[in-house]
């Protein structure tokens, strides 16, 4: 008979549940009895999806994914092995959402070049084409390897001294501002962007990099939905009725795995014992357990530890998260201008507007069915939050700058017909300068003392909800 081993899993967001179903899946050589720990009144974590009466998907959270590289596939993989692959909703390499991308600068929208033509002359905010940028970027470093091989430094000052300021202002700080709502000048390229640094430490140019790198081979453990989205080129997807989707079939599964789902039970300490089992104390008592998987961000982590494990939760504890106001519109009308995944706003332009997404252009299928409408979000605050919140400030105080933002930067005159306001307070881990070596430190204080216990979560090694799905596949399979 197959040994049982019990394992907490806390913080019922998509790491936990991820990690819970990859070992609910699990029968051999060892079973698990499974427990999720979820503080609030229902999983998911960041993945909120609301469907409004009239069918419109509102998305105050994540709202697409990406198939490329490992953690693409183990997304990919994780949808089809709960049979939601009719469900997908994707998007490909040809779709207006994916080749037409903006900024707002100087006041109005410009396109970013896509497709050889547009990166051979120079278009508006550059001064310079980009292909004359990476070309020169390949000229002068081609073979050269960095100096600072060992240090880390911010995207912005990366960006900068590769190619130029206008590089660093119109391209890598916007990109930070729509991946993680974060500052350039703040966050490690390295953590950030390892494959870039990659190919400047192994190539000496970022050009010779990309074109000498080798895609990684589909394995023969990725499904069929892997197969598809590399043959008709998928570069996003998401769900039927939006990403939450998943949230409620994993929900659904793990249930009926026998896997328990312990909703309004918040972790409040967390013990190591002599015996090498770990004590979790919640609103529901104590409770011990052979492994405990940590699926919440590392500063609630670092709360939880900090009596039996100062030196850890004070690592951990560094790993700050930012706040963003997440506005859903819809207006009710097809508004034609819109074409495209949707613009980002530099912070020199305008801190507290990061980007508005173009939500009808890439799912025009999430629309509602009975009326015509188009959806916005706009997505404020992030490392700019201070600067836009006031105190006591009412949520009509938000909302009413998403739609001035629309208004003013997309030229849409109408008054929407429907607003949600998502406050999503410290959603966004910030990868800061020093964020490897920081999480290095954590991993081995956990090794050096023998914890019971893996880390998994959007705070540790990627931020991306495909990250997060294949770090808690690779914490499950090492218990
Ligand atoms: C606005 C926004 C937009 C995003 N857009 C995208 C996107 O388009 N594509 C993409 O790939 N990614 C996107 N992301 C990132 C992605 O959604 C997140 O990184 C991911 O959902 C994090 O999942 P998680 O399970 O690691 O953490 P969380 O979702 O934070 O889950 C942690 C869970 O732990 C619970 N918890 C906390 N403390 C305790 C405790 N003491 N006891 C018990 N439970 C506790 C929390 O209630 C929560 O449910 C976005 C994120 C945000 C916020």
């Amino acid at each position: 008979m197959a040994a049982s081993k019990s394992v907490a899993i806390v913080g019922g967001g998509i790491s936990g549940l991820a990690a819970a179903f990859r070992l609910a899946r699990r029968t051999s050589p060892t079973s698990y009895k499974v427990t999720i720990f979820e503080s609030t009144d229902r999983a998911g974590g960041w993945i909120q999806s609301t469907v409004t009466d009239e069918g419109n998907v509102l998305e105050g959270g994540p709202r697409s994914v990406r198939p490329a590289g490992l953690s693409g596939r183990a997304a990919l993989n994780l949808v089809y092995e709960l049979g939601l692959q009719n469900s997908i909703i994707a998007v490909n390499s040809k779709h207006q959402a994916v080749s037409n991308r903006y900024i707002y600068v100087y006041n109005k929208l410009h396109k970013l070049p896509s497709g050889l033509m547009s990166m051979l002359k120079p278009i508006s905010p550059f001064s310079k084409s980009l292909m004359y940028m990476i070309l020169r970027d390949w000229w002068m470093h081609y073979g050269t390897k960095p100096s600072l091989k060992d240090s880390d430094e911010s995207v912005y000052q990366f960006f900068q001294r590769r190619f130029s300021t206008e590089m660093a202002d119109f391209l890598a700080d916007p990109f930070c501002r729509g991946t993680s709502a974060g500052d350039a000048r703040k966050l490690s390229m390295k953590a950030c962007f390892p494959q870039v640094v990659n190919y400047e430490e192994q190539y000496g140019s970022i050009l010779a990099g990309a074109l000498l790198d080798k895609a990684i081979p589909i394995s023969e453990a990725d499904c069929p939905l892997v197969y598809q989205a590399k043959k008709e080129r998928w570069r996003m997807w998401t769900l039927q009725n939006g990403m939450e989707t998943l949230v409620n079939e994993l929900f659904k599964q793990l249930t009926k795995c026998g896997v328990n789902i312990q909703l309004n039970t918040k972790c409040q300490q967390m013990s190591f014992l002599s015996d090498g089992k770990v004590m979790i104390n919640s609103s529901e008592g104590l409770q011990d357990f052979d492994h405990v998987i940590c699926a919440l961000p590392a500063k609630n982590l670092g709360a939880i530890l900090s009596s039996q494990h100062p030196t850890l939760s004070s690592k951990l504890s560094k790993i700050e998260s930012i706040t963003v106001a997440v506005v859903n519109l819809i207006y009710d009308e097809a508004i034609p201008a819109v074409n495209g995944f949707g613009h980002l706003v530099p912070s020199i332009e305008s801190p507290g507007i990061l980007g508005i997404i173009y939500d009808s252009c890439g799912f025009p299928q999430l629309d509602s069915k009975t009326k015509s409408s188009t959806r916005f979000s706009v997505l404020m605050g992030g490392a700019w939050f201070s600067q836009i919140h006031k105190e006591n400030a009412t949520d009509d105080y938000y909302i009413q700058m998403a739609v001035n933002a629309v208004r003013n930067q997309l030229g849409v005159k109408l008054e929407p017909s429907t607003v949600k306001l998502s406050m999503q307070r410290d959603c966004i881990p910030q990868y800061t300068i020093g964020h490897l070596p920081l999480v290095r430190q954590i991993f081995d204080y956990i090794a050096m003392h023998s914890l019971p216990m893996s880390l998994v979560g959007a705070s540790y090694q990627g931020i991306g909800l495909a990250d997060c799905i294949r770090n808690a596949n690779l914490a499950a399979d090492r218990i």
